[in-house]
């Protein structure tokens, strides 16, 4: 993996940068559909593609449960597996193992569980994790972490950020062991929202040494600014030289935040959850489809959009998909809403080359709030990211 970082103009932390994987380059600041379970929900690679991604998010403890990674790596790995020809980045599976499995015991080498499918027993360790991601064949594999709640008191935070610190020097041991030179490791920066405990994480991991570096532990449900605090902190700790990854961030405001505060890589699940639910994302806010309003709309879902949805499909037509249950409407919903990330982040990155980022984030960030709220927050069953 190489990442080449351009320089920043005086009036924000933002940065462009390329970051070149497995032959493949990516322009950051980027962002990942999140591909649970090799599957970003409803969509196909081709219309992946369509919609500009370069690389999705595959989560480690789904594939591991279902279909296990055995059988992944023996028909080709998970690129063939779910046709994909661009990036995979693989999560550590430490996130899912903490929020749906049925914990039974943190230990100092690993967690032990049940799956929330059959209840069946697993020990997961930082060694296991990077077999795993290994055998998918990941081209960025994360370190095995513990995602530290909010609220979390100071003495759980430190106990849980030494644990990660630990394991992060494990996962980079058996890393260079399976690795062939082609994937690359992040560590996961955690610390909850303790400003020391944060830096003393990111000072453990640069030591340590990653080819990129992830903020952790944040959009647990933090107030906004002590979110913005941490990835702040995060961004004053790390090497200037390896990208930086916002873990599970989020609505199109706040990657517009974070993009100035420095970070390069984005995942949310929000583009396909909310078109489950009928929430359809603009650069100029969020709306219902469900609305009566939209029944004898002929027009696009955005005028503005370069999508195929909005290029033939009018609100009316998409209306009725959901007023009758058909599968069809979240499925194009979810591709207009992925394709609407992606060309904000088109736009945030020619922003930023043309040195007027700051501009861009108030005016885009005033268009796309005083708008509806989000779609629920209550996951689905199974869940996603
Ligand atoms: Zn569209």
């Amino acid at each position: 993996m190489q990442f080449r970082a351009r320089e920043r103009s005086p009036s924000t932390r933002g940065r462009t940068g390329t970051l070149r994987l497995a032959g493949r380059d990516i322009e950051t600041p980027a962002f990942m559909p999140v591909g649970t379970r090799a599957s970003v929900k409803t969509l196909s690679s081709w219309d992946l593609e369509e919609s500009g991604a370069r690389i999705v998010l595959a989560n480690t403890y789904h594939l591991y449960l279902r279909p296990g990674q055995e059988t992944i790596r023996r028909l080709g790995g998970l690129h063939r597996f779910m046709d994909w020809s661009g990036a995979i980045l693989t999560d550590s599976g430490g996130y899912q193992v903490f929020s749906l499995a049925e914990l039974r015991a943190v230990l100092p080498d690993g967690v032990r569980f049940r799956s929330h499918l059959d209840g069946s027993e697993h020990f997961f360790t930082p060694e296991l994790s990077m077999e795993v991601q290994h055998a998918l064949g990941s081209d960025v594999a994360m370190a095995f972490d513990i995602c530290t709640p909010y609220p979390c008191a100071r003495d759980e935070a430190r106990r849980q950020m030494e644990r990660t610190s630990a394991w992060a020097e494990r996962s980079r041991a058996r890393f260079r062991e399976l690795s062939d030179g082609r994937a690359a490791l992040f560590g996961i920066v955690q610390g909850g929202v303790h400003p020391d405990l944060r830096s003393e994480s990111a000072a453990r991991l640069v030591s340590i040494g990653f080819e990129g570096y992830a903020l952790g532990g944040l959009a647990v449900g933090e107030p906004a600014p002590v979110r913005w605090e941490m990835v702040e902190r995060g961004d004053a700790d790390l090497p200037e030289e390896r990208p930086r990854y916002l873990m599970g961030v989020g609505q199109p405001e706040d990657i517009l935040e974070a993009v100035h505060r420095g970070c390069d890589l984005f995942d949310c699940v929000l583009p396909t959850r909310g078109a489950r639910h009928g929430t359809v994302y603009t650069l100029a806010g969020r709306f219902s489809i469900k609305a009566r309003i939209h029944a004898e709309d002929p027009g696009p879902l955005d005028p503005d959009c370069d999508c195929r949805v909005c290029g033939r499909c009018s609100r009316a037509y998409l209306r009725h998909l959901f007023q009758v249950g058909e599968p069809l409407g979240p499925r194009l919903v979810s591709h207009h809403n992925v394709r609407t990330y992606l060309r904000l982040m088109e736009k945030i990155r020619a922003a930023l080359r043309e040195g007027r980022y700051d501009a861009f984030r108030r005016r885009t960030r005033d268009a796309l709030l005083g708008t509806e709220p989000p779609a629920p927050a209550a996951p689905e069953t199974p869940k996603e990211g």
